[in-house]
C-alpha cells in the first residue's frame, strides 16, 4: 500500500522502501497523524530520525584473527528527553529494522508519558558463536565507538534481543573508563549491585497484568473469573502469569518455543514457574495435556497474551482467534492486516507501545535514582508504575473513545500529539 504521508500538502516525503519495517511505522503513524491533523511541518520533523550512526568494531577473536562487526545506533527523536532504547545482538540486524524500533520507543515512551525520547541498537553478529571474552571486548569496543553520542543527558541503552545485565555492566564500565568516573545512568537494565533498580526484571510483566485488569474492567469481564492464553513463558510471559494467577483468572494455556500445557480448570503457575526454573522450558509439564501454538490462539478465552515473538498473529490464523481482549505483550505480534480483522470482529487490543511499557518505565525509574544516588524500595518502584501504568491506559481509552478509533491508532495519537507540542514550544533552532 503506498503510503500517504502529509503529501496533500505538498510537502517532500521520503518514501520508505518496499518491505522495509520502517516503512510500516510510517503507515501507522500517518493514519494517526491524518486524524489528528498534525501541522505538516511537525509532520515532517517526526518522520524522519534524528540521527543514524554507522561504526564498525574490529575485535580480535581468541583464534588471533580480526573481526570487523557493523554496529547501529539510532536516536530517533531527543525531543522530550535523552533517546532510549535497548541494544540488540542478532545477524539480521539492520539499518531499517534499528531505525523503527528506534521511533516505536519514541512513542512508546510517549504514551508512558516519561521524559526520554526514543533511541535503538543494534550489533550483526551471531552472539552464539561468540565466546564471553569475545562478547565483552565487541560490547567495549561498540560502546568506545558511540562513546560520544551517548550518556546520561543524551542517550540511554538498555538490554534488548541477546543482550543482559552483563552486557549491560561491560557498556556501563567502558563508559565510566571514558569519561573518568562512575556513571550508573548511562545505562538501565543493570544489576542490583551497579544501580539497577528493584522491580526492573518484573516491571514488564506487572505492566501488562495492570493494563489486562484495565481492558477487563473496561469490556465488563471480572479479571478474577477471567480465562487467560498466554504465548511465551520467559520473563515478561512468566511474570504476567504469576501475577495475573495471584488476582484469581485461570491460566488456562501457555506455550514455549518448545512446547506447551492445557489445562481448563487452570494451570498451577508457581508450580509451573519451578518446572521452567529447573528444566528451561514448561513443555511436559505435568499439571495439564499438551498445547501447540495455533491451538493455544484458537482457544475460547477471555484474554489472549501474545508474550514471546513478533509476527505471530497474521491473516492466516487471525479468523481462528476467539480471544475477547489481546494484550500484546511482545513487541509487534500482530500484522496490520490480521488487526484490522480482529478489531473489525470486536476483539479488545491493547497495542504492545502501551501494554510492554511497564518496561521502560522502571527503566526510566532506574535512571532517576541514579541520578539521585538514592534507591526506592521495591513497594516504591511498584506503586509508582501502577500510577503511571494506570494513567497511560486511561489517556489511551479516552482518545480512542474520542476519535472512534481502535487502541493502536489511539496510542499513536497521544504519542504524536505530546511530541508535536513540545516540539512547537521548542521551536526550530536553524
Ligand atoms: P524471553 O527471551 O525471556 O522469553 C521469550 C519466550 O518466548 C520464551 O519462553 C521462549 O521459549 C518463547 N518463545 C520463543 N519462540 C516461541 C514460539 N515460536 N512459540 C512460543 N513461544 C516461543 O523474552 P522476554 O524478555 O520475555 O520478551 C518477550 C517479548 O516481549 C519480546 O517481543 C520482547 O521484545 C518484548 N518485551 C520485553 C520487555 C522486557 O522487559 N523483557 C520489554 C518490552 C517488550
Amino acid at each position: 500500500m503506498p503510503r500517504r504521508g502529509p503529501a496533500e500538502y505538498n510537502a517532500t516525503i521520503r518514501m520508505p522502501e518496499h518491505g522495509s519495517i520502517f516503512g510500516a511505522m510510517l503507515q501507522e503513524f500517518d493514519e494517526a497523524a491524518r486524524l489528528l491533523k498534525l501541522d505538516p511541518s511537525i509532520w515532517r520533523i517526526l518522520t524522519h530520525p534524528k540521527r543514524q550512526i554507522i561504526v564498525s568494531c574490529p575485535v580480535q577473536m581468541d583464534s588471533g584473527e580480526i573481526e570487523v562487526f557493523t554496529g547501529y545506533r539510532v536516536q530517533y527523536n531527543i525531543t522530550l528527553g535523552p533517546a532510549k532504547g535497548g541494544i540488540r545482538y542478532h545477524p539480521d540486524v539492520s539499518l531499517d529494522e534499528v531505525t523503527a524500533l528506534a521511533a516505536w520507543m519514541t512513542w512508546k515512551c510517549a504514551v508512558a508519558h516519561i521524559p526520554f525520547g526514543g533511541g535503538k541498537g543494534g550489533i550483526v553478529c551471531d552472539p552464539t558463536r561468540l565466546s564471553r571474552r569475545e562478547l565483552e571486548a565487541l560490547t567495549r569496543r561498540y560502546v568506545a565507538e558511540i562513546i560520544d553520542a551517548i550518556g546520561p543527558e543524551k542517550d540511554v541503552p538498555a538490554p534488548d534481543v541477546n543482550t543482559n545485565d552483563q552486557v549491560m555492566a561491560w557498556v556501563m564500565d567502558t563508559y565510566s573508563m571514558h569519561v573518568g568516573h562512575t556513571s550508573t545512568a548511562v545505562v538501565t537494565g543493570k544489576p542490583i549491585e551497579l544501580g539497577g533498580s528493584l522491580g526492573r526484571r518484573e516491571a514488564t510483566g506487572r505492566g501488562v497484568m495492570i493494563v489486562t485488569r484495565e481492558a477487563a474492567k473496561h469490556r465488563g469481564l471480572d479479571l478474577a473469573a477471567a480465562t487467560i492464553a498466554i504465548q511465551g513463558f520467559g520473563n515478561v510471559g512468566s511474570v504476567s502469569a504469576d501475577l495475573l494467577a495471584r488476582t484469581g483468572a485461570r491460566i488456562v494455556a501457555v506455550t514455549d518455543s518448545i512446547g506447551g500445557v492445557q489445562n481448563p480448570k487452570g494451570l498451577d503457575v508457581p508450580k509451573m514457574l519451578e518446572y521452567a526454573a529447573e528444566h528451561k522450558t514448561i513443555d511436559k509439564f505435568p499439571g495439564g495435556e499438551p498445547i501447540t501454538n495455533e491451538q493455544l490462539f484458537a482457544l475460547d478465552t477471555d484474554v489472549l497474551i501474545p508474550a514471546a515473538l513478533e509476527n505471530q498473529i497474521t491473516v492466516d490464523n487471525a479468523a481462528s482467534i476467539r480471544t475477547k481482549i489481546l494484550i500484546e505483550a511482545a513487541n509487534g505480534p500482530t500484522t496490520p492486516e490480521a488487526h484490522q480483522m480482529l478489531h473489525e470482529r470486536g476483539v479488545f487490543v491493547v497495542p504492545d507501545i502501551l501494554a510492554n511499557s511497564g518496561g521502560v518505565t522502571v527503566s526510566y525509574f532506574e535512571w532517576v535514582q541514579d541520578r539521585y544516588g538514592y534507591f526506592w524500595e521495591e513497594s516504591d518502584v511498584n506503586a509508582r508504575l501502577e500510577k503511571k501504568m494506570h494513567e497511560a491506559f486511561h489517556a489511551v481509552l479516552q482518545t480512542a473513545m474520542k476519535y472512534g478509533v481502535d487502541m493502536r491508532t489511539a496510542a499513536y495519537i497521544v504519542a504524536i500529539s505530546r511530541v508535536g507540542t513540545v516540539t512547537r514550544m521548542r521551536g526550530m533552532y536553524a
